[in-house]
């Protein structure tokens, strides 16, 4: 096992109708600024409970927080809080609403220009402070409720920006409000959590027991309560172990000690960004081949996912290694996700695009031995057509 910090300070109020106790989170006195996106949490009922839970306090709103948000609209957002001396903010909904919330709270705090606070890659920014904040998450996905990470929208570039100032102080996950996702977003909220696994598991071993065996268990409730989720509305049971699986994805715990490789993300973004297919998408077209290029470098975990993950034990390695990779890409297309380019349209020229906006973003030696370059993210894009 590699040396690592742990340090995750985010409470967690997992449950039901639970909203009334953000009277015990936030100061008394405290100006709140709820932050919403398009509307749903009007319809799902989160607002309305979110401002009856901070009974007296001074509340104002600020909604139209878009799906990989953009950094014009959290800037409006910083206008306000610095107009109105905002002093905690209040994030009601999906990834893109607590990571857009997380770049406020720090760009508010940030005495020079808050761009710079954008290209630090998986770095923290030079920021000293930021204000305090917390979610009440309606999309089970990310991880973003008790992570420290955003992903902002500049330029029609996506940029991670990764700072301990910007965990949420608590974190309420309510499965009601989920009820009322589209099925896309469930299949999409599975397919991201189970890469945000993957590429803290499927890298090289080093002896990581707790969190291997942590990676594949929640792996294994993805795919056993992740079909149950998507298919019935009103299992509650599988809602629940979805959702914590979410969390427990990209919380640290699994990630700590053992080798990242962001690959699959990193080629995801630029498709999100030059094609706007939905985060979790991008990713399930991205995984399968993308696996089957690096099978070399990734052999022994490959395996060991094959075995311990989908319970393959007949053949070679090799053989065990192509029947995971293939059931991995079938459990994406049975939540109803296409994986390959040609569906949304991205032909030849379309891949070199990709590559190309890669190549300006720096991102040129990826995964986790740094040798991931772009002829191989060309392959793989070519791989999955
Ligand atoms: P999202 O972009 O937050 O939301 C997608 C859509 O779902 C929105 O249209 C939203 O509508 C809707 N929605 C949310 N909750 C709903 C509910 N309960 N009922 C009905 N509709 C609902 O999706 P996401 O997948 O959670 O977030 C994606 C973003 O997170 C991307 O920018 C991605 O790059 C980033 N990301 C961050 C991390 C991290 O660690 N921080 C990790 C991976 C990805 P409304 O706008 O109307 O609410
Ligand atoms: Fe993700």
């Amino acid at each position: 096992m590699q040396n690592f910090d742990f340090y995750n300070p985010t409470h967690i109020v997992f449950g039901q109708n639970r909203l009334a106790e953000l009277d015990n989170l936030i100061p008394a006195d405290a100006k709140v600024l709820v932050l919403y996106g398009g509307g749903s949490v009007k319809r799902n009922g989160a607002l309305e409970q979110v401002k009856a839970g901070l009974g007296e306090r001074s509340v104002i709103e600020f909604g139209g927080i878009e799906p990989n948000p953009e950094f014009t609209t959290l800037m409006k957002a910083v206008d306000i809080v610095k107009q109105e001396g905002i002093t905690f903010l209040l994030a009601v909904g999906g990834g893109s609403v607590m990571d857009g919330t997380k770049f406020i709270a720090l760009a508010a705090k940030f005495d020079s220009e808050p761009e710079s606070l954008l290209f630090h890659g998986f770095n923290p920014p030079p920021a000293k402070e930021a204000l305090p904040l917390g979610c009440v998450a309606t999309l089970p996905a990310t991880g973003s409720e008790m992570n420290m990470g955003a992903v902002v929208t500049y330029n029609h570039q996506k940029y991670p920006v990764m700072s301990p100032l910007a965990f949420p102080k608590f974190s309420f996950l309510d499965p009601e409000f989920t009820k009322t996702l589209p099925k896309e977003q469930i299949a999409n909220g599975i397919a991201d959590a189970f890469i945000h696994v993957t590429e803290q598991y499927l890298t090289y071993p080093v002896n990581a027991k707790v969190q291997d065996r942590m990676a594949e268990g929640v792996l294994q409730t993805l795919i056993e309560e992740g079909p149950i989720t998507y298919a019935d509305n009103d299992n509650m049971d599988a809602r629940k172990n979805f959702i914590w699986s979410a969390t427990m994805a990209l919380n640290g715990i699994i990630g700590s000690g053992v080798p990242h490789d962001w690959a699959t993300h990193m080629i995801g973004h630029e498709l999100t960004a030059s094609y706007g297919i939905a985060h979790g998408r991008t990713l399930a077209i991205v995984l399968p081949s993308l696996l089957r290029e690096r099978k070399t470098q990734k052999h022994d975990k490959l395996t060991q996912f094959a075995e311990r993950v989908w319970n393959i034990t007949e053949g070679s390695d090799d053989d065990k290694i192509n029947l995971a990779i293939d059931k991995t890409e079938a459990f994406f297309n049975s939540l109803d996700i296409v994986t390959n380019l040609t569906h949304y349209d991205i032909d030849d020229q379309g891949i070199e695009k990709v590559v190309g906006n890669m190549e300006k973003m720096g991102l040129t030696a990826l995964s986790e031995t740094g040798d991931l370059d772009l002829a191989c993210v060309t392959r793989i894009l070519h791989a999955a057509k």
